[in-house]
């Protein structure tokens, strides 16, 4: 039995995971659930979870939260503090990292320094400071299982041989709703067009970085630090059916691919019955869906972004956070409606190049990076 902490569980991954978990009432336990702000869907949570603990990061939230709970009777708590203090307690095994952003950062380490399983959907962390993390990881003795549907995908795949045998990896990317449109289009693109995804149901942020490619850029720097694989052998490919997630090539040519729908459970589920393939009653993969699976190169003048991640990586040190940090600045203004949709591309860019790169030294040279980046998009905005 693996006694769980889901952090980020009112989100799309964390209502996956849910569901999930549901299927396989002897193997897994809810110990602690936490939100951002949340607070009704967090109470219905708990009241059919039944965890000991639930933690509501804005505090101001807490009163609503208490005034929803329901016949359950567990304890509560309020503040980023309470996510760290849930995610390192000695009572959970497992945490699945499913909060949207940097601020999942400082929870996911508490856990990786514990020697959890943690299970990430939250790439955005390992962007900003994978070789923090990767260290955290193995000092603590803990495992990293990939939930983001290429990484899965990776993972799975490269079981096929050993490391030094890795020769290249090949991330897919449905190309998001402007695959297809022009330049014009695209800067005329309104909130409601970016967030029509073609293929797959998910939160607002990681749904612009789909329309952006951003997505696919974090899940470059992603890859980089999962597998300990160079830049240059990371590539992205558009595939619109999103039924390919991700292809590995090995030393002698042979190529191995895992194939699913697009449905976040089959991830979730192998990361947390991993090294254990169970049934779980998800929808099979019907043949006629894999009748047509094509494979285009990515637009990198339409988007940018793929080579914002290279230059990032290959800069190394600071730059990956700062790209992190502007875009999601830059998403957070465009969910307002204070930016166009391609102004994201020149925000990104902008503060990539403006950027003095510092080494990687520690988590408070990150918090800086992370704090300038979204400093210097606002006031680019602002002037
Ligand atoms: P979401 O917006 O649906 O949910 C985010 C969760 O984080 C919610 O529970 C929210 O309450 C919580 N949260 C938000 N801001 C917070 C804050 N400041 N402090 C604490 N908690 C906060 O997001 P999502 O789509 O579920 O994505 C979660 C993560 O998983 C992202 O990093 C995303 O890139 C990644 N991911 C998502 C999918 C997907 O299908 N949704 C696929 C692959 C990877
Ligand atoms: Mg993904």
């Amino acid at each position: 039995m693996k006694n769980l902490c889901i952090l980020g569980s009112t989100g799309s991954i964390g209502v996956s995971t849910l569901d999930v978990v549901r299927r396989f009432p002897d193997r897994f336990r809810v110990r602690s659930l936490t939100a951002g702000r949340n607070a009704k869907k967090l109470a219905e949570q708990a009241a059919e979870a039944k965890p000991e603990r639930i933690a509501i990061t804005d505090k101001d939230a807490y009163a609503e939260l208490k005034s929803h709970l329901n016949g359950w009777r567990g304890e509560v708590l309020a503040g980023p503090e309470a996510l760290c203090e849930l995610a390192e307690e000695q009572e959970s095994d497992y945490v699945v990292s499913a909060i949207v952003g940097a601020a999942g950062l400082l929870p996911t380490l508490s856990a990786l320094k514990k020697g959890k399983q943690v299970g990430i959907a939250n790439k955005e962390p390992l962007v900003m400071a994978g070789p923090l993390m990767i260290a955290a990881a193995k000092q603590g003795g803990s495992t990293i299982l990939p939930i983001d549907s290429e990484h899965s995908a990776v993972f799975q795949s490269a079981r096929a041989g050993n490391h030094g045998e890795l020769r290249r990896i090949v991330l897919t990317a449905s190309g998001g709703p402007f695959r297809t449109a022009t330049k014009e289009k695209m800067a005329a693109a309104t909130k409601a067009d970016a967030l029509n995804h073609p293929t797959w149901s998910m939160g607002a942020k990681i749904t612009i970085d789909s329309a952006t490619l951003m997505n696919k850029a974090l899940e470059i720097i992603e890859a980089h630090f999962l597998f300990d694989v160079p830049y240059e052998r990371i590539e992205v490919w558009v595939h619109p059916q999103s039924i390919v997630h991700a292809l590995v090539e090995f030393a002698d040519r042979s190529v191995v691919a895992q194939l699913g729908l697009p449905d976040m459970r089959l991830p979730i589920q192998y990361a947390l019955t991993w090294p254990d393939r169970l049934d779980g009653a998800l929808p099979e993969l019907p043949l006629e869906r894999m009748a047509s699976l094509a494979f285009e190169a990515p637009d990198r003048s339409r988007f940018p972004t793929l080579d914002f991640a290279y230059e990032a990586g290959r800069k190394g040190g600071t730059a990956p956070a700062v790209l992190n940090a502007a875009n999601e600045q830059a998403v957070a203004l465009f969910l307002e409606d204070r930016i166009k949709f391609t102004k994201i591309f020149d925000l990104v860019g902008g503060a990539l190049s403006a950027h003095r790169v510092q080494p990687m030294d520690d988590l408070d040279t990150v918090l800086a990076a992370d704090r300038w980046a979204r400093e210097h998009v606002r006031k680019t905005v602002e002037a």
